[in-house]
């Protein structure tokens, strides 16, 4: 396989149905939830791909870059539409998107609740980021004898850190975003086992509470369910840590997009994978209230 790509005149490129094929192993499509979205939204399964694109959101940004990069294939982990519609018409934002991807001959596959399931997943790749290691998933998926795939993570850390410096490594490692990161909760208290969901993660709060970790870090957490979460934690020190949703999932573009390089590399496809940077999380701005605790 290696002399082939070094000459390159072996590799070939594949057909979209090949791409998806290949994507749908890695994250199969049954193991979404009941009320997801997943799949190919647009796109001819005979269509050639030799460039594909992995970015969080199905926004107009994005389709911008996928044409500008000269993309065949853009994948996101958001779903364009998660329900049914009765028009595509450009006047819309989603029918402006699917104009764009048609006209500019542009695919568009979704992983969402089946990449979050995967092994490795969404909150694989976040606990990665974070340099933490994984030890099981926070819900795991009953199907799965290694109980390896499922929602969640909980992890631990080489060494512990206050939840302040937890927080600080967060806000450094993640990608940048105006929100950075959100804390309730003591912020001396020591963490040495973290839960980590990409994503809005306030459904899993009895799991987090369960599993006896340290801290939760998700995102999305409202006024009402965070702040029962805090007062019904009892004597536990377990803090909440608050992302942007953008930040927690972008890290998954990146190992999707490993994955997809390496399974090229074994097929022979002459086949460029990008990882899109443009920031699609819609908070641009935040002003800290003058005076308030850091
Ligand atoms: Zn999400």
């Amino acid at each position: 396989m290696g002399d082939r790509h070094k000459t390159g005149s072996l590799l070939f490129v594949p057909r979209l149905s090949e791409v998806i094929a290949a994507l749908d192993a890695l994250w199969p499509p049954a193991s979404a939830e009941d009320w997801d979205a997943v799949g190919t939204v647009c796109g001819d399964p005979d269509q050639e791909v030799s460039r594909v694109l992995f970015a969080v959101d199905p926004v107009r940004e994005i389709v911008d870059e996928a044409v500008n990069l000269g993309a065949d294939l853009l994948v996101t982990h958001h779903p364009l539409y998660l329900r049914g519609t009765t028009t595509v018409a450009a006047s819309t934002f989603k029918g402006r998107v699917v104009h764009g991807l048609i006209r500019n001959g542009i695919a568009l596959h979704v992983a969402h609740t089946n990449a979050d399931r995967a092994d490795p997943g969404v909150s694989d790749a976040l606990a990665g980021a974070l340099d933490l290691r994984v030890v099981r998933p926070l819900v795991p998926d009953p199907g799965d004898p290694e109980g390896r795939r499922g929602l969640g993570r909980v992890c631990e850390l080489d060494h512990p850190l206050t939840v302040r410096e937890f927080a600080a490594r967060a806000a450094e490692r993640l990608p940048a975003t105006a929100q950075g990161i959100r804390v309730a909760g003591d912020p001396e208290a020591l963490v040495r086992t973290v839960a980590v969901s990409g994503g809005s993660g306030d459904s899993l709060f009895a799991d987090v509470r369960a599993a006896g970790v340290d801290a939760f870090l998700t995102a999305d957490l409202r006024h009402h369910p965070a702040s029962e979460f805090m007062a019904d934690r009892g004597p536990s020190p377990l803090a909440l840590l608050d992302a942007a949703h953008w930040a927690t999932e972008w890290p998954w573009c990146e190992l999707a997009a490993a994955q997809l390089d390496e399974i090229s590399d074994r097929h022979g496809w002459d086949l460029r994978v990008h990882v899109s940077k443009t920031v699609t999380d819609p908070w641009t701005t935040h002003s800290p209230s003058p005076g308030a605790p850091n």
